[in-house]
């Protein structure tokens, strides 16, 4: 069975992400998403947060699995008998760091490849830090997130 795990933040996950993981979801037999969840790096959402609306994204697709980790990467990638991890690109400035990523895993895991998806053009500009400074201005953010993530950003910007 050919696994692949697309690892991120996902703070907030976006129609950019979602269409990154339905596409590779037709060519894998098994998607795992993974949520970061760095202790020591500070998110909007929280964990359980991005959970539950990336849970919420995917409720259609059988065979996307969503999961929560505060460790290396390449090391749930074994844990899961995985050897691919799939990022996307969007412009040659997001290579530039993948590429980067992609070496740092490579030599913590040889066994382990990285391949690259790139953006729909659609989704060329959808970034989740820009899209949280729109929400906060009160901008329309409907077209770039899941009707869960709207509301999930109003109720967080409104402090409920
Ligand atoms: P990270 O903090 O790990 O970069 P992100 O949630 O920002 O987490 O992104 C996770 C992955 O999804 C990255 O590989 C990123 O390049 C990719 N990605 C984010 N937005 C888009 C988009 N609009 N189109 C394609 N790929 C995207």
């Amino acid at each position: 069975m050919q696994r692949i795990v697309y690892p991120g933040s996902f703070d907030p996950p976006t129609y950019g992400h979602l269409n990154i993981i339905q596409r590779a979801s037709r060519l894998f037999d098994m998607l795992e998403i993974v949520i970061a969840d760095n202790k020591r790096k500070k998110y909007f959402f929280t964990a359980d947060e991005r959970f539950e609306m990336i849970t919420e994204m995917v409720a259609g697709l059988h065979n996307v699995q969503v999961n929560l980790w505060n460790g290396l990467i390449v090391d749930f990638v074994s844990n899961v008998g995985a050897r691919v991890i799939l990022r996307g690109v969007r412009a040659l400035s997001d290579f530039e760091y993948e590429f980067e990523l992609s070496l740092i895993n490579k030599g913590l895991n040889p066994q382990i490849e990285t391949i690259f998806m790139p953006t729909d053009k659609k989704y060329f500009v959808l970034r989740s830090s820009a899209i949280k400074e729109l929400a906060m201005f009160n901008g329309d953010v409907s077209s770039m997130v899941p009707p869960v993530v709207v509301r999930a950003l109003k109720a967080k910007l409104n402090g409920s």
